[in-house]
């Protein structure tokens, strides 16, 4: 590999020479942040050779291409991950260290990337990683938002939200290329006439233009010349002003990347979701198109070379997009547009909540996009006709519409307009099959397959737990940073009373950082001899933060009533962030804090438990949360989570997980075995039993047992809070909505695979064993997997050599 520089004394000298030129000062008056830029502007030039030699090694061999389009891309600190990935991370730690810099203190200057606010948000950066680290060519395309989600505090026990400035240094990784800039249309109406041969022309009048500017960001691969590309859209003012008063049309262009998710409950903040959504996915795929136009002929051979990936249904508009391209832009007939559509489109679900599937009033789509949504109302009067004379189907009708009750379907459109339609782990899967999409995988079975998600081994292991990676180098050499499935060498030495000593060491010390981390944030002492028992994620009530919340006050209810009952060390470690509109979410923070207050200041009880809320959980945190676990809470109501992917994180780091069997939690147990973590409760079709015979009370479970009935009253007896109505809403989701999520159902069980972990805890040659094994076991749950399978089954994608 050509290198900028190849040594540490090339580094230093660059890296004096730039602080110089671009600040004229030496380096010991410049500022940290100057410092941050300029390493981080030295990277990105350092990569350009390669990012440019990518590029032309695609057109010049014709390479096929994936784009994978998604409303977020949850990319988190870039630096130590560029370094690492490029194998120059010694060389410039050791050179800053020469000029008295501490890259540790130049690593925390980096802000997440606020460019998402989950798991979704986070495969998608996996998945790059994963893509330019195989040597394949897949692109991001997603939105510049200009704040992230939010910036959670905690006061007086309760959620904050303040805005989360991401940008506020700028952004060195990004560069903004304003000759790629795009125009995207909306509103307005449509025009058609008669040309000349005889074919119907369409010409959209927009009532407003808004130009797409793209910002490229390098994805930089670990040891390959292959870079990717990170393209993030941001709205300037267009040059064909039409119709607008100039400040609201100002107003208008600064809203489309103001924010990630703004509030969708207003006509308003709908229009405003659906006009995101448009804007990214036209102007990426106007780019496409170009850059197609640029090397091919014509649009004839777009699916040979290019493939989408729809990151859930919020680009699916790319759908009837494209059709509108390839139709009134290079004067495509419907079917033969349709068939290069559906064979560069595919589609991955990620949710089976009824309320999480996309929907939008027709009247908002025709009202903003008249075009698209006149080509929407096509594709569904087609697929009804193909479900009457082709499917010999008209029973379904119904239920795989596009359009119905005045909205549109979004993933009913997904799975009609694309070649592969995937769920992210294998129940997950089986339920898309058998209950939510029934229908659709009756008529069209071959499209349906599944592609468990994964993690990226770099940044969640070998980067961010160099200790583990040390003790994994020493124990079965280095073969499986690049090829996590041979993690699994470590069966052989899970036994070994050294190996587990020592494992129980580097968990001590990630439990050390961690409890510095909060004893500098919250001023709370933590014991590291106690258990760690984590449950780190989206606060949602399908998530069952709550049922954790219970089994504390149960525990805490009982040491206080017989002073012989004491539990083992334990410290239960929340985080999360609530979306701010979702008031059930943000009580159940004000709870855990309003605990976590009682239960830390009791003498009698601080010693066994203590209660820790991490406030503002974002990709940082995570990388020092995830690898300091012992007891991983994966806990969702059966059948509700796709697949997560913070079970897999803490797999990998060797914590066990105390989990249903739902998502990947499934698949995790299958390949430690049920010895090898902790299972508990109702089971998916268990759980749809009970829904679908109505045989489940709470007041039942509540009358029955004097225990549960003291925990539930505790929410409003003022045992947490002197106003007593402050969790009232807890306690109504809880027993007047018939306990939704079964807490109260799995309760019993819980606390009993509760009380198993303590007990297996306290066997420390046994527990190791354990964590080792989940450590063997995790390769599978390395992205690179997923990623291949995507490449062979999905994409047809190979590597590429960059020469
Ligand atoms: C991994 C991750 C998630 C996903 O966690 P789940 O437990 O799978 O819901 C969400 N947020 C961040 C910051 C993550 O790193």
């Amino acid at each position: 590999m050509k290198k900028k520089f190849q040594t540490k004394e090339e580094f230093k000298t660059e890296f004096e020479r730039r602080i110089i030129e671009k600040y004229g000062r030496s380096i010991e008056q410049a500022h940290k942040t100057e410092k941050y830029m300029v390493l981080g502007e030295m990277i990105r030039d350092y990569v350009g050779v390669n990012w440019k030699e990518t590029k032309e090694t695609v057109a010049g061999n014709g390479e096929k291409q994936m784009y994978y389009f998604s409303m977020e891309f949850l990319i988190g600190r870039l630096l130590t991950s560029n370094l690492m990935n490029l194998g120059i991370y010694d060389i410039v730690k050791e050179g800053l260290q020469d000029f008295h810099i501490d890259i540790n203190e130049i690593e925390d200057l980096e802000s997440d990337a606020g460019l998402g606010n989950g798991g979704l948000g986070r495969l998608a950066a996996c998945f790059l990683d994963s893509l330019a680290s195989l040597n394949l060519v897949g692109h991001g395309n997603c939105i510049r938002y200009e704040y992230g989600l939010f910036r959670q505090r905690i006061e007086n026990h309760e959620q904050t939200e303040y805005p989360d400035m991401w940008l506020k240094l700028g952004n060195v990784w990004e560069v903004r290329k304003p000759k790629h800039a795009i125009e995207v249309k909306f509103g307005g109406h449509i025009e058609m006439y008669m040309d000349e041969h005889g074919k119907t022309k369409v010409n959209h009048m927009p009532e407003q233009v808004i130009r797409a500017v793209p910002y490229d960001v390098p994805v930089i691969g670990r040891d390959t010349k292959v870079t990717n590309t990170l393209r993030l859209w941001s709205a300037e003012a267009a040059d064909s002003v039409i119709n607008n008063d100039f400040a609201s049309y100002m107003d208008d262009v600064k809203a489309i990347c103001m924010n990630v998710y703004p509030d969708d409950s207003t006509e308003k903040g709908k229009l405003l979701r659906i006009k995101q959504e448009y804007f990214f996915v036209a102007a990426g795929l106007a780019q496409i198109i170009k850059a197609h136009l640029r090397v091919y002929p014509s649009l004839d051979n777009l699916a040979e070379k290019v493939c989408i990936q729809l990151n859930d249904t919020h680009p699916v508009l790319a759908i009837p997009e494209l059709m509108r391209i390839l139709m009134d832009d290079y004067a495509y007939e419907w079917d033969d547009a349709w068939n290069i559509v559906t064979n560069v489109i595919s589609y991955t679900n990620h949710t089976v909540l009824a309320e999480a599937l996309e929907k939008w009033p027709i009247s908002y789509i025709q009202q903003l996009l008249p075009r698209v949504y006149m080509i929407i109302e096509e594709i569904h009067r087609r697929f009804e006709f193909a479900l009457d004379h082709q499917y010999n189907r008209p029973d379904i009708k119904y239920s795989v519409a596009i359009l119905k009750e005045g909205q549109v379907h979004m993933a009913n459109l997904a799975i009609v307009g694309s070649h592969h339609v995937n769920g992210v782990a294998g129940l997950h899967t089986e339920i898309l099959k058998n209950d939510v999409f029934k229908s659709f995988y009756e008529i069209m079975p071959e499209k349906f397959s599944n592609k468990t998600n994964g993690i990226t081994h770099r940044r969640w292991l070998l980067y961010s737990n160099p200790q583990l990676t040390h003790l994994l180098d020493e124990t079965i050499g280095k073969d499986y940073q690049t090829h996590p499935e041979q993690l699994e060498k470590l069966m052989a030495h899970v036994d070994d009373p050294m190996l587990q000593a020592k494992f129980m060491d580097v968990k001590r010390q990630r439990k050390q950082i961690l409890a510095d981390y909060i004893k500098e944030t919250l001023q709370i002492e933590v014991d590291v001899n106690s258990i760690f028992d984590v449950q780190a994620k989206r606060l949602h009530a399908y998530k069952r933060q709550l049922l954790n919340v219970l089994h504390i006050i149960y525990l805490y209810q009982k040491m206080k009533k017989d002073p012989n009952f004491r539990i083992y060390p334990r410290t239960f470690i929340f985080a999360a962030k609530a979306a701010p509109a979702y008031t059930f979410a943000k009580q159940v923070i004000k709870l855990i804090n309003c605990i976590a207050d009682v239960v830390n200041n009791d003498p009698q009880i601080a010693p066994y438990m203590k209660v820790v809320f991490i406030p503002n959980y974002g990709v940082s945190i995570a990388e020092i949360l995830m690898n300091a676990a012992d007891v991983s809470e994966q806990i969702s109501t059966a059948g509700k989570e796709a697949s997560g992917t913070g079970n897999m994180k803490f797999m990998m780091n060797g914590a066990i997980t105390l989990g249903t069997l739902d998502g990947a939690n499934v698949e995790i147990v299958e390949r430690v075995g049920y010895e090898n973590a902790e299972i508990f409760g109702l089971r998916a079709d268990d759980v749809a039993l009970l829904k679908r015979e109505n045989v489940y009370s709470v007041w039942n479970v509540y009358n029955r047992d004097p225990e549960i009935k003291a925990v539930v009253e505790a929410l409003i007896d003022g045992t947490f809070s002197p106003e007593k109505e402050d969790f009232r809403l807890v306690y109504n989701e809880l027993m007047f909505k018939n306990d939704e999520y079964l807490l109260l159902a799995d309760f019993d069980a819980y606390k009993h695979a509760q009380t198993r972990v303590q007990e297996r805890y306290q066997d420390k040659a046994g527990w190791a064993k354990m964590c080792l094994i989940n450590i063997a076991k995790s390769g599978f749950f390395s992205s690179d997997r997923t990623i291949k399978q995507y490449a062979d089954e999905i994409w047809n994608i190979q590597p590429i050599e960059v020469k």
